[in-house]
């Protein structure tokens, strides 16, 4: 089997950004900042997530686009735009983006639905969990969550900036087993391919497979930048580590090739994979127990010990007894029992402040005292691994 076989035969959901060079009319020969959003290509790509989902499995979006639009809708064709500029752009833009997603894929039966997201949101734990509850809610009523940055209200010091950094945070934030880039180029080169040849020198040769994003690959993809997206290349490539970081295989495609979801969908070597798999994609439970670092360690209780290892469970907040180490939502943690043995690893819904309040706790007291932070499991059994 072959790595990307894997990678399909592990997916449940999987995020896709679409790029606003990939939804623009650039075709039509004009300028690329006045180019407009293509209503052909927003009913191609729902043509295409319908094929996904009729796969079975979930698909969350990450468009840009909103700015774009927005630029034309207000006809502004100057490069140099304000901040209030851009953001009004946005404001205007992001509705008629959404209005023509929905109109494309209502024809396919599909509903989608509008998330807004800002770096503060995903900084903030209580937001970062809602946003991730609401994304999960949709899913399983099969919506097509839409995402955005939500950029008429953030101010560029606290923007996410780019949607390929915004699409990594959201793949970890959804678990999805494989975030695909759709961009306008075919994938990461080994030099730039805009640049002429010159005679007897190498042509430019796309990179199918990178394991590590080292400097070297930093590097290469620096060079390479695209006026009509936001971060060119290397922002990709910085999507992509974070994202193989967190045990989720990345792919940048050439989202204007009309052919490759299908391709990607049977496994054919197209565009750049970021995956350190190596031919044996890494099991996530590997990764959490193996890879990660524990940030502290969680003693639990005689029923709950019983509750994960003989019946598979979740650990609760009641089945815990004491917390150790600082630690935020989603790091590693040691579980031991009442004698110091450990008996799993697992990544936290709690900060280790939060533990500390809820320790012991039943359910109903857990809910009623972290309100909209409630998460009822302290760690998932999705999350864990026991030895
Ligand atoms: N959020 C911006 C928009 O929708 C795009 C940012 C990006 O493409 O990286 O216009």
């Amino acid at each position: 089997m072959t790595v990307r076989e894997e990678i399909l035969k592990n997916i449940k959901t999987v995020v896709i950004k679409i790029g606003s060079s990939v939804i623009s009319n650039r075709d039509k020969g004009r300028s690329a900042l006045e180019c407009g959003l293509s209503k052909d290509w927003v009913r191609h790509y729902a043509r295409k997530i319908k094929f996904i989902r009729d796969k079975g499995y979930n698909v969350v979006l990450v468009s840009s686009g909103a700015i774009m639009a927005g630029r034309e809708r207000l006809e502004f064709g100057r490069a140099d735009l304000t901040i209030p500029e851009k953001q009004a752009c946005a404001a205007i833009g992001q509705s008629f983006l959404m209005h023509t997603y929905e109109k494309a894929f209502e024809k396919k039966e599909l509903k989608v639905a509008q998330i807004l997201l800002s770096h503060e949101d995903l900084k903030n734990r209580t937001r970062y969990l809602n946003a991730k509850h609401t994304i999960e809610a949709l899913l399983e009523k099969g919506v097509v969550p839409i995402i955005n940055e939500n950029d008429s209200v953030t101010v560029e010091e606290i923007k996410i900036g780019d949607n390929d950094t915004l699409s990594a945070t959201v793949a970890c934030l959804v678990d999805a087993q494989l975030l695909i880039i759709l961009s306008d180029v075919d994938g990461l080169y080994d030099r730039d391919p805009s640049l002429k040849v010159k005679s007897g020198a190498e042509k430019a040769q796309l990179i199918s497979h990178i394991s590590k994003v080292n400097e070297d690959i930093e590097r290469i993809a620096g060079k390479s930048n695209n006026r009509l997206t936001v971060g060119g290349m290397i922002t990709k490539v910085l999507a992509a580590k974070k994202t193989m970081s967190f045990g989720i295989p990345t792919l940048v495609v050439n989202g204007l090739d009309e052919k490759v979801i299908e391709n990607i969908f049977t496994s054919k070597e197209v565009g750049t994979l970021f995956w350190s798999g190596k031919g044996k994609i890494r099991d996530r439970k590997h990764w959490i127990a193996h890879t990660l670092k524990p940030a502290g360690t969680l003693t639990i209780d005689e029923g709950a010990r019983k509750a994960l290892v003989e019946r598979g469970k979740s650990l609760l907040p009641a089945g815990l007894i004491m917390v150790k180490g600082k630690f935020e939502f989603g790091n590693a943690l040691t579980l031991v029992d009442e004698s110091g043995n450990e008996i799993g690893r697992g990544l936290v819904n709690y900060s280790s402040r939060d533990l500390e309040q809820i320790k012991g706790l039943k359910t109903s007291a857990v809910k009623s005292l972290m309100g909209e932070s409630y998460y009822e499991e302290v760690i998932h059994r999705d999350d864990l691994v026991v030895f």
